[in-house]
């Protein structure tokens, strides 16, 4: 049987419910019994409490959180100020308890997508997180296949010297150089299986 309440507790009970307080910001504040607050609630007719939000939590958005941490330097780039992964360094930042890579938000920042594969900056500033120079894999692919063909090293072969068709395989490095995907896989993966 709860403790019966006085009369200021009922009163002042109503006047937090009134006020939008939540259950536990009432026990806090008079000490009652666990289910009196609730008690309370359903008899006077009111629905449950908006929670707040808890210290650990951010009120912004992922993206407002992201604009925090990424600072703008000169020729339209951005440098990270954010935190960086212990083992790899790259550049990350946690939002409600997940963790999410800062290029990969800059590249939903600009394409109002999540990218394919792994985004890298394909400008020539090292660190840089700005929207406008992040490339997931097509966009990558895409890219650099146009920079190759600027410059004049875009490949005419239809299979690379293993025979890997280039349709398929073709990539560019950043300075528009052809190279075979698949070949580069294999070489991956025999060098990791020597090491
Ligand atoms: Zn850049
Ligand atoms: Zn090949």
């Amino acid at each position: 049987m709860p403790q019966p309440l006085t009369p200021a507790t009922r009163a002042r009970i109503a006047e937090l419910l009134a006020q939008g307080a939540t259950n536990k910001a009432i026990r806090r504040e008079l000490g009652v019994d666990k289910t009196t607050a609730a008690r309370y609630r359903a008899r006077l007719g009111y629905g449950p409490a908006k929670q707040p939000t808890p210290a650990n939590k951010s009120p912004l958005t992922l993206t407002e959180k992201w604009h925090t941490l990424a600072r703008p330097v000169e020729g339209g780039h951005m440098e990270w100020t954010g935190r960086h992964r212990l083992n790899s360094g790259t550049m990350v930042l946690t939002h409600h308890g997940r963790e999410y890579t800062a290029r990969a938000v800059a590249f939903r920042i600009r394409t109002g997508r999540d990218p394919i594969g792994r985004v890298t900056a394909e400008c020539d500033r090292p660190g840089c997180v700005a929207p406008q120079c992040v490339e997931d894999d097509p966009g990558r692919a895409r890219h650099r296949a146009q920079f190759a063909a600027l410059v004049g090293r875009a490949t005419l072969l239809t299979e690379c010297t293993a025979g890997h068709p280039t349709a398929v395989h073709r990539r560019y490095d950043r300075d528009g150089r052809p190279y075979c995907a698949a070949c580069h896989a294999l070489r991956d993966a025999r060098r990791r299986a020597t090491a």
